[in-house]
């Protein structure tokens, strides 16, 4: 298969790096276009204000027959510029496999989903796959998350996704030997209990740190739950947000009559 390969932990992160490896192992034709450095969570962001630039790496630590450009601008700006200047034809646009989870609302602030979305809208398929792995953990399995991809091309292959849906894969941090297995996910809820700390900086002035622990609503079926108990979750995700039954409640509340002159 003809492949894009992009992320949002820069270029030479150790998740990207591991999935180039195995699909190129296979024979898949692989172009990586990533960012220069690490993008995390700017969502679906596009560089409009200053020029932007690609440029080929040295593949370094990739297999010699991987192609690897860098892109100083965000994960869609890569998508966008490998679409339109080095690959325009792929089979499928990989994201990942991101260092750490994208589930429940992860979602939205996701710069390894939005690179998938970017695909999605310019007409391609596309796959996100995500480690559920934590900073302070000792091992970080990404191969586990590689084979797991390399299995999932090979389905795509077989049953094509439909028009306008993107998977959004999350591998459990474990030995391949230890996943139960595959479940096909609804995104589900994650809060972040204490989301914002209040710091004080050396001069005594407030500042503030966005992080906080997730807390997962554990609803079976969903993503969260899904990777909770050590299965792989992959979860269809479309980009058409309308909530439809409210065009008729709306209506019918008179949303429509609303006098405003
Ligand atoms: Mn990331």
């Amino acid at each position: 298969m003809k492949l894009l390969v992009t992320n949002d932990d820069g270029v030479f992160a150790p998740g990207i790096i591991a999935l180039a490896s195995f699909l190129a192992k296979r024979g898949d034709e692989c172009t990586v276009v990533a960012p220069d450095r690490e993008r995390s969570s700017v969502g679906h962001a596009i560089t409009l204000t200053r020029p932007l630039r690609i440029w080929k790496v040295p593949s370094g630590p990739y297999p010699v027959n991987c192609t690897v450009y860098a892109c100083d601008g965000t994960p869609s700006d890569s998508v966008l510029l490998a679409l339109d200047e080095v690959i325009p034809e792929p089979d499928l646009v990989l994201s990942g496999i991101n260092r750490g989870p994208n589930l429940g609302d992860d979602l939205t602030y996701s710069g390894t989903v939005s690179a998938a979305m970017e695909a999605l809208i310019l007409g391609r398929s596309s796959i996100a796959l995500s480690l559920n792995c934590r900073e302070n953990e000792p091992e970080h399995y990404y191969e586990t998350a590689a084979s797991v991809a390399v299995a999932l091309l090979d389905f795509v292959r077989m049953f094509p996704l439909s028009e306008g849906v993107l998977l959004n894969v999350n591998v459990p941090n474990l030995p391949l030997a230890m996943l139960k297995g595959i479940k096909v996910t609804h995104k589900g809820v994650r809060l972040y209990e204490g989301k914002v700390t209040r710091l004080k900086d050396p001069a005594g002035r407030q500042y503030f740190w966005i992080s906080g622990k997730p807390e997962d609503q554990l609803v079976e079926g969903s993503d969260v739950w899904a990777v909770a108990n050590g299965f792989v979750s992959v979860t269809p995700v479309h980009m058409d947000m309308t909530h439809f039954p409210s065009l008729t409640t709306l209506e019918a509340a008179g949303a429509e009559k609303i006098n405003f002159k």
